[in-house]
């Protein structure tokens, strides 16, 4: 099916991270992506950082930024923008511009439909224990090892049973990061 919004969205940085340009698709796309707050004039000025959940994302981040800035280089990276409704694949591409500027690009690859999921519904209510999503790919840590998409996770650790849901923090996931250590000029795993 179609989609009835805009599918690309850009936005530059400055050389010190700060939200400098939107392209006119970004509040069409933060509307449709339940952030209508997200306003040119909201984020004109704030720091790239100040949306981007979880230390370790800011840190894979970083260091993404730093190679495209010294290198030049651009990096793509897969990443997901989930709904309890939604399956949203996306591309985010950064590439550098010059004055130290960085420009991202979010595209919407394309969507799938999924019966509600509580799990990923922020008003549901929630207990005090806590699970860690992975930031880009939206897949759950069900053990040590193991990161399942959150269907498979909701049955695996039985939530679906669950009065409240336990709440979400924000990682990253191994098959993440080591896609973005591959795309900066990090020598090894930290
Ligand atoms: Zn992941």
């Amino acid at each position: 099916m179609p989609v009835a919004y805009p599918t690309t969205y850009d936005y530059r940085v400055d050389s010190e991270d700060r939200i400098c340009w939107v392209s006119p698709a970004w509040e069409d796309f933060a509307r449709q992506n339940g952030a209508p707050h997200l306003t040119e004039g909201a984020v004109l000025g704030t720091y790239l950082w100040d949306y981007v959940s979880g230390e370790e994302t800011r840190y894979l981040y970083r260091l993404m930024l730093a190679s495209v800035r010294t290198r030049g280089r651009t990096v793509t990276l897969p990443f997901r923008c989930d709904s309890p409704t939604l399956l949203r694949h996306m591309e985010l591409r950064i590439a550098a511009v010059p004055r130290g500027e960085v420009k991202l690009r979010g595209v919407l690859l394309r969507e799938e439909q999924r019966p509600y999921l509580a799990l990923l519904d922020p008003s549901a209510a929630r207990v005090d224990k806590l699970l860690t999503i992975c930031s880009w790919c939206k897949q759950i840590r069900v053990s040590d090892l193991e990161w399942l998409e959150p269907e498979d996770a909701v049955r695996r650790l039985k939530l679906f049973d669950a009065v409240r849901l336990p709440r979400l923090t924000h990682g990253i996931c191994t098959s993440c990061e080591a896609k973005a250590l591959g795309e900066s000029d990090a020598p090894n795993r930290r």
